[in-house]
């Protein structure tokens, strides 16, 4: 990720902390070297990472901190248009012409990319971990289920609490986000932002200038689906 991507305004926190001023906004630290996630979170990566290379004899590598509404919206758009692969769980890319209707593409889409101004990584207190070691930088289920990272799940889960995280996404379910165990969220940030985050506030940014331009594509398609995108794909089960 660019230092650009990182650095360039976002609009849908501007929006948000605008109506909520106390929330944890200082970005101001962010460069590349931190993701442009808080420093509390990415100290606590860091501790986190050493506790790995003592137990596994690797570190750790964040391959996607914060990333700012504009960011999600193309990543978004790019996949509606075809010019960003859309995968299954499996890492196999859906052909274009696979989706019979814009509904069935939008639910596709939403299984691994959360719909913009729905992303933990807005916050700066969620991101994406990978080992640090040689081989490719893919994020695929089976490698952590039954395949080279099921010792770093393992250790995840037992150590993950003692440096603040958790993990969100986790349980496979039939519907919703399928499950993403590299994906980690530091608890006493990430807590804040969803008490405040709500259908109805999401709601408003959506429909301001702002947000519409460039335009989110298929919007008049998806406008009636959000109380349902809202609960199902942003909502974590109790
Ligand atoms: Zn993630």
């Amino acid at each position: 990720m660019g230092k650009d991507s990182i650095m360039q305004e976002d609009f849908f926190i501007q929006f948000v902390l605008q109506k909520y001023p106390e929330l944890p906004h200082d970005f101001h630290f962010s460069s590349t070297s931190f993701f442009g996630l808080q420093k509390k979170c990415f100290e606590a990566f860091q501790h986190l990472s050493l506790e790995c290379k003592k137990v596994l004899g690797y570190s750790l590598q964040i391959l996607s901190g914060k990333r700012s509404f504009e960011r999600q919206k193309l990543i978004w758009n790019e996949k509606i248009l075809g010019l960003r692969p859309i995968e299954d769980e499996k890492g196999q890319v859906f052909p274009l012409n696979f989706f019979s209707s814009s509904h069935e593409l939008i639910f596709t889409i939403l299984r691994w990319s959360a719909f913009p101004s729905l992303s933990r990584h807005h916050w700066g207190s969620d991101l994406d971990i990978l080992p640090d070691i040689p081989g490719p930088k893919r994020l695929i289920l089976e490698d952590w289920t039954e395949g080279a990272y099921q010792d770093l799940h393992a250790f995840l889960e037992e150590k993950l609490r003692d440096f603040g995280f958790f993990r969100p996404y986790i349980k496979t379910k039939s519907e919703g986000i399928a499950p993403e165990p590299w994906h980690l969220s530091f608890k006493d940030i990430a807590t804040q932002w969803e008490n405040i985050i709500t259908y109805d506030l999401v709601m408003k940014f959506l429909e301001t200038p702002q947000a519409q331009n460039p335009p989110i594509l298929l919007w008049k398609e998806i406008r009636p689906l959000m109380p349902s995108i809202f609960s199902k794909y942003f909502l974590l089960a109790p």
